[in-house]
């Protein structure tokens, strides 16, 4: 039963109109969250890049983005449709189609590629995806790196109140069920698909980051503002309740996490808590101290 002493978590700010880059050659993506705007509000969260659905021709090579590396967070990919591929210097590599999330940990360290699958390549189609850099406590940065590719089929589906849709829950609880990523910190990411024409009314915790964004679809947050496709919503902390009105079939992404209230420094694909750590995760990467083998 719902108390009438729940607060609304009020919208923040809406990120909406951003133009699409290219990351490499294989994915055509629109930054639609980035830390270095006001990282307290959005942590633990650092990044989110959308590839919209995209038609790729078939090819003799796979797209992408060649070697590089990370250091102190957490990549995690999100396939909607197509492949992609990873292979990193720990010696891991994996495939991850529709429905399945890779989420990798650089820790300490890693270098790696990510592309187009091999047959998704010869074949072409349509591909969308999500990478959301997820951060890792101070005390975790240097953890060992590890890589899971996590299955459709391990990811729980919960239905949602009042007939809305379903969720399919990756990380963290929802509704009594829990993901299968393991996280470091409380995170939670759910995939939710929403009817038309009904509401939503979620209860989530107090002080927590919650931040959400419609891959299609169309949303009205809390009453007041609307969200239309490739549009992201940060929501304050303060608060304990996200109400969404479902104006058309929607698939949209939510994401909460406990604020790690650490400093946030980041250059390029690394992001630590001070600028001496940069700088030594930059000579550690130069003198090819990133795991290699
Ligand atoms: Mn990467």
């Amino acid at each position: 039963m719902r108390s009438t002493t729940r607060t609304i978590k009020r919208v923040l700010q809406v990120r909406r109109g951003v133009p699409p880059h290219w990351v490499g050659d294989g994915f055509h993506v629109r930054t639609l969250l980035s830390y270095d705007e006001a990282p307290a509000a959005v942590s633990p969260f650092l990044l989110l890049d959308h590839a919209a659905p995209r038609h790729f021709a078939p090819a003799s090579h796979p797209r992408g983005v060649g070697e590089h590396p990370h250091r102190g967070f957490e990549t995690v990919t999100i396939a909607y449709q197509g492949e992609v591929e990873h292979r990193d210097s720990t010696g891991a590599t994996g495939r991850i189609g529709a429905g399945d999330v890779q989420w990798m940990t650089a820790g300490a360290g890693v270098v790696h590629e990510e592309h187009h699958g091999a047959e998704f390549t010869r074949t072409g189609g349509t591909f969308e995806m999500v990478q959301l850099w997820v951060n890792l406590p101070a005390r975790m940065k240097m953890t060992p790196p590890r890589y899971r590719a996590i299955r459709a089929s391990e990811i729980p589906t919960v239905a949602l109140p009042g007939d809305a849709g379903q969720a399919r829950v990756i990380a963290g609880s929802l509704l009594g069920t829990d993901g299968p990523a393991p996280t470091f910190s409380p995170v939670g990411v759910q995939d939710l698909r929403l009817r038309a024409g009904r509401a939503l009314d979620l209860d989530l915790l107090e002080g927590h980051t919650a931040i959400v964004l419609v891959l299609r679809g169309r949303v009205r947050l809390n009453g007041t503002d609307e969200l239309a496709s490739d549009e992201l919503a940060v929501l304050a902390q303060q608060g304990d309740a996200l109400r969404l009105d479902v104006l058309e079939d929607t698939s949209a992404l939510l994401l909460t996490g406990e604020p790690l209230g650490e400093p946030v420094v980041g250059y390029g694909p690394f992001v630590m808590n001070t600028a001496d750590e940069i700088r030594q995760a930059f000579a550690d990467y130069q003198a090819g101290r990133l795991a290699r083998r």
